[in-house]
């Protein structure tokens, strides 16, 4: 059910208040200006700063049929490299084999034991 004081906003944005504190220092957001990573129906991914501490804070926001759900993610990561990354090839699981099998017959091990 939505708020009627709030019924002309849109929902993604009524949604960030879900994100009502910084996971990192509590401090409570009075006002959030977010930026959108992307949007996709009635899903959001949005990137701000907390005012007090100033930790980037990644914040998916998703609405169905059964209400509003949140995320928030701590990240040291920039606006610019969030857009980067979240556009980038997903790692497939044969990445993640080829690299075991690479850390298993190469040298490196080499280079951390001197
Ligand atoms: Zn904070």
């Amino acid at each position: 059910m939505e708020n009627n004081t709030s019924s002309n906003i849109p929902s993604w944005q009524n949604s960030l208040k879900l994100a009502a504190a910084c996971p990192l220092c509590g401090y409570k957001f009075k006002k959030i200006e977010a930026l959108v990573v992307e949007e996709h129906g009635n899903t959001h991914l949005f990137y701000f700063r907390c005012q007090k501490c100033q930790h980037a804070i990644l914040n998916l926001v998703f609405s169905h049929q059964m209400g509003i759900g949140s995320m928030s993610l701590v990240t040291d990561l920039s606006f610019e490299e969030a857009i980067k990354f979240h556009e980038a090839t997903p790692i497939s699981i044969d990445d993640v084999l080829e690299t075991h099998l690479w850390l298993e017959n190469s040298d490196h091990k080499k280079l951390f034991n001197k």
